[in-house]
């Protein structure tokens, strides 16, 4: 028999577990399925886990771990009485109200449970290159948000990976603090929008290095250079740079939805008018909605609004 509950949070970043601090507090008594670390970069708390130091998140003057915050966010959750789950949706039916939702075998003929509403907060996630020492050295001078990270490369030779809009913008942002940034680039041209390629072309802290793929990390406990290989000739060469920042784009988490959901044209949920999307009671919040922003604050900032927009919704139905 499914266990039935008027909200179900599906993902646990700073927009599933802020919530799941609303709902419970509006005594909705939710249950956030918070997922399962996985080999393909499955994380419950989401991409915060991965970082390190959290400068941006408003109210920690000296700055936060990414992951003390998401334990502090969780553990707040939990004092309200949400319920968290370890486990992965592996499946949700969409298709009547009350939604059913699976966390084990997706074949199983009855749901393990009954949601009047759904929060879908699973996210999205960068990806990387798959090269040697990358993953290890996430952190340590590998990362996937400026924003978040450049500040600690003052002065340092940064390496941005990407010809994309992302690529441009990163490496933009991260001439505030380097001393140079080579934007590493597969092609011999830009994918990126005319208006940014003509920005980074006037930025003088940047140079291109064209037809080049990295082909990995160097480094023991933080990045020491990463190696190339040009891509016409095949020739090898190391650039000497202290932080890469990796931005070949990012894949929103909507394996669960997709073919139920609205998605837009960049592959993210569609939200209308706040957080409610093309299925009534359903509601989607954080980075699997925005391409845009994609920040920890403007994810629980989201999160906020799916938990009124849910409380409104299930108020409205008595
Ligand atoms: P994107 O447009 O898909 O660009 C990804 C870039 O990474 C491409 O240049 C691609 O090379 C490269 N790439 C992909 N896989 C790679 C690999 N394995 N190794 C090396 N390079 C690889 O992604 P995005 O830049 O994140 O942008 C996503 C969307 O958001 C776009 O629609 C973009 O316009 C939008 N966006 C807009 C702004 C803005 O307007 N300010 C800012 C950010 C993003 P190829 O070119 O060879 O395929």
């Amino acid at each position: 028999m499914p266990d039935h509950r008027q909200v179900l949070i599906a993902g646990s970043g700073p927009a599933g577990l802020t919530a799941a601090i609303y709902t419970a507090r509006a005594q909705l008594q939710p249950v956030v399925v918070e997922g399962e670390p996985s080999s393909t970069g499955d994380q419950p708390g989401g991409q915060l886990m991965l970082t390190t130091e959290v400068e941006n998140y408003p109210g920690f003057v000296e700055g936060i771990m990414g992951p003390d915050l998401m334990s502090a966010m969780r553990a707040q959750a939990l004092r309200f009485g949400a319920e968290l789950v370890t486990a992965k949706v592996t499946r949700v039916d969409l298709a009547a109200s009350p939604f059913g939702v699976w966390t084990g075998p997706p074949d199983t003929p009855e749901p393990t449970y009954r949601a009047d509403t759904l929060i879908v907060s699973t996210g999205a996630r960068a990806l990387m290159l798959g090269v040697p020492n990358e993953d290890r050295l996430v952190g340590h001078g590998v990362s996937t948000c400026a924003t978040c990270d450049g500040f600690f490369f003052r002065d340092h030779h940064i390496a941005v990976v990407g010809g994309g809009d992302s690529a441009m913008e990163e490496a933009i942002f991260l001439t505030r603090f380097a001393s140079k940034v080579t934007v590493v680039h597969r092609r011999d041209r830009l994918r990126a929008s005319r208006i940014m390629q003509e920005r980074a072309f006037a930025e003088p802290k940047i140079e291109f290095r064209w037809n080049a793929q990295v082909t990995a990390v160097h480094g023991h406990d933080k990045v020491a250079g990463v190696r190339l290989r040009d891509t016409l000739t095949g020739e090898e060469s190391d650039l000497p740079v202290t932080g890469l920042f990796v931005a070949i784009g990012h894949e929103p988490n909507t394996g669960i939805v997709k073919g139920q959901l609205d998605i837009d044209g960049n592959g993210y949920i569609r939200t209308f008018g706040g957080t409610r999307t093309s299925v009534d009671g359903v509601f989607a919040c954080g980075d699997v909605q925005d391409h845009v922003y994609r920040q920890a604050v403007t994810a629980a900032g989201s999160g906020c609004m799916a938990a009124l927009d849910a409380e409104r919704w299930l108020r409205d139905r008595g």
